[in-house]
């Protein structure tokens, strides 16, 4: 049976946190006024609309619409339980809650757990062999001999998976986990027909590879001589997407936030020979073509990605696609192109760490640069005709960028190049260029603190500021509660209302993020974040005030109104004179009502 976790040890570990750290490990936040803005990282965009309060303890995206406390975050990006989300925040606040056991874990999530402590165990288990076993050896020295240190091994937790058919089936079912869910976790695999299960990894180097939050999820085993495939990789499993899982993202996080820079490997190899190069803000795709998600996570934490894929044909091929979806997710974009054909990693080997970066990282190309050059690539230029073909691609390429300067610098690079008047490769350039610069126009990235410019009614907007100063400040809240207690005209306000009242009538101070805590319904807290982050001017005159519940409680009445002049015409029409006079006295006495509703909040 698990246990509850008290209330007030929630609120302690809430409060002995601070919400920005726990955000900026997972999105690039930009200081901008009180609060601060990043990319949301639960919807795809290009500009910052997603905004984190220190102040309030809170997040909320205008774009998506999601928001709220440090739990609530935990939970949305790890996809955990809320016990599963405080007691990950336990250790920060000095409270140890590893007994607590959560209740209500899905079997689904269950599952995933087991599949990943398979993982972990079966990596301790094949570095030990890698590392301390006669059967290692030969795998060992072969790592040794192509430049691998020591250190690097331990650091990538690199192992070696025997050359039997049943080590691993013999090691997982001792430590009492399930074959049939190993078989899903991809590590072994069932023989047809049969209820018996095999190694799916034997005889190879077995490089283990991490989901985002550092938990082993995949291997991929390293054939040590000639055998295909040389790289197997594990299959896709519940828990190893490879459109998602990006190679080394958990240690490169860091290091690409801070420099705003990451190094894409089309190869996990490469990344290791970066890492030995001394690079450490490098991930790599795991065998398939950058997807739309990891150029988005690529996004959220760094500004520029540079890419570097092999030198063949397929190479750059495959670094072209994969820039076009980086810039795409709003990415700065160079390549970085390794000479005579070699990958990352055997480049590394040959000429070291120092040429690497110098000669490749540091001499990567702007994409239109590195475009340009591959146009050129096996066409004759001194060939009249073919030169011609090459500035009509060219300009074409370069009449895509948004920015005028630049274009006009690549425009000028073209025109010196081949002795061409800058004038007429900018006539050409319109041509094509017109639609695309339309297009593009929005592309800047700039910081704004979005102001919905929502078309609400005016009650709607009357109540929304009423709500957001009420979350601010308790006397407004108090205020209004005798004014128009419930009386609000959007039912989620009201229920918002009520949750409020009860807050602050138990002696709380306003603190939207221990509120939120209280409110379960989803769009409740989505619309409680929302309020309390939209701008407000904080010293609210009475009268403002004032003019908002008249707002409020007129509604009702103005739509009565209506509804009795519309009777009223329908009356006289039918010329039943006595009912229409009934109605007309009726309407004037909600008109008084509502002069009445203006001095009642008076007094
Ligand atoms: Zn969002």
């Amino acid at each position: 049976m698990g246990q509850r976790i008290p209330e007030e040890t929630v609120e302690h570990i809430r409060r002995s946190v601070d919400i920005v750290d726990i955000i900026q490990q997972y999105v690039s936040l930009k200081k901008q006024g009180r609060n601060y803005f990043g990319l949301c990282p639960f919807h795809g965009e290009k500009t910052p609309s997603f905004s984190v309060s220190p102040e309030k303890q809170i997040y909320h995206c205008f774009g998506c619409g999601a928001g709220g406390n440090v739990f609530s975050f935990l939970m949305d990006i790890e996809g955990i339980t809320f016990i599963e989300a405080v007691k990950r925040l336990a250790p920060r606040a000095n409270v140890d809650l590893s007994h607590v056991v959560d209740e209500h874990p899905t079997a689904e999530r269950k599952e995933t757990a087991t599949m990943i402590a398979a993982h972990e165990l079966l990596k301790k288990f094949y570095h030990h062999l890698l590392m301390h076993t006669n059967e290692g050896e030969e795998a060992l020295n072969y790592l040794l001999q192509r430049g691998f240190t020591r250190e690097l091994i331990e650091q990538f937790e690199i192992g070696y998976a025997l050359p039997s058919w049943n080590a691993a089936v013999t090691f997982l079912a001792n430590k009492g986990f399930s074959l049939p869910l190993m078989e899903q976790a991809g590590l072994i695999v069932k023989k047809s027909g049969e209820d018996s299960y095999f190694d799916r990894f034997r005889h190879r180097i077995m490089f283990p590879i991490h989901n985002h939050q550092g938990e082993t999820v995949a291997f991929s085993g390293r054939a040590l001589g000639n055998e295909e495939p040389k790289y197997m990789n594990s299959p896709e499993t519940p828990i190893f997407n490879k459109r998602h899982i990006l190679y080394h993202f958990h240690e490169a996080r860091l290091p690409m936030r801070q420099k705003q820079q990451v190094i894409l490997f089309e190869g996990f190899a490469d990344v290791i020979a970066a890492v030995q190069a001394g690079i450490s803000h490098a991930v790599a795709t795991m065998g398939t073509a950058l997807s739309e998600e990891q150029a988005r996570m690529l996004r959220r934490n760094a500004s520029s990605v540079i890419v570097c894929y092999d030198g063949d044909r397929a190479g750059i091929d495959a670094a072209l696609r994969a820039s076009e979806t980086l810039v795409e997710a709003g990415c700065y974009v160079k390549v970085a192109m390794i000479p005579d054909g070699l990958d990352p990693d055997e480049y590394v080997r040959r000429y070291g760490a120092d040429r690497f970066r110098h000669h490749v990282l540091d001499a990567s190309l702007s994409l239109t640069a590195f475009k340009l050059e591959y146009l050129k690539r096996g066409r004759h230029l001194q060939n009249e005709s073919e030169r011609l073909r090459y500035i009509e691609e060219a300009v074409k390429e370069i009449s895509r960028l948004s920015n005028a300067i630049e274009a006009d610098y690549y425009l000028r690079q073209l025109a010196n190049e081949f002795s061409i008047s800058m004038d007429a490769l900018r006539e050409q350039m319109m041509i094509y260029g017109k639609k695309q610069v339309e297009q593009k126009q929005e592309r800047r990235e700039t910081v704004v603190v979005p102001v919905k410019a929502k078309l609400l009614p005016a009650f709607q907007k009357a109540e929304r500021m009423l709500i957001a100063h009420m979350l601010r400040d308790k006397a407004i809240a108090f205020a209004v509660q005798e004014a128009i207690e419930g009386a609000f005209n959007v039912e989620e306000h009201r229920a918002i209302a009520a949750y409020l009242y009860a807050f602050y009538e138990e002696g709380h101070e306003p603190d939207v993020s221990s509120l939120l805590e209280r409110i379960h319904d989803p769009q409740l807290k989505r619309i409680v974040t929302e309020l309390s982050m939209i701008p407000i001017n904080e010293d609210i005159s009475s009268a403002e005030l004032r003019d908002y519940i008249q707002c409020v409680l007129n509604y009702p009445k103005e739509q009565l109104l209506k509804q009795k002049e519309a009777q009223l015409r329908d009356a006289e029409r039918q010329k039943d004179y006595e009912r229409a006079k009934r109605i007309a006295s009726e309407m004037i006495a909600l008109r008084k009502s509502l002069h009445f509703g203006r001095r009642g909040i008076n007094g």
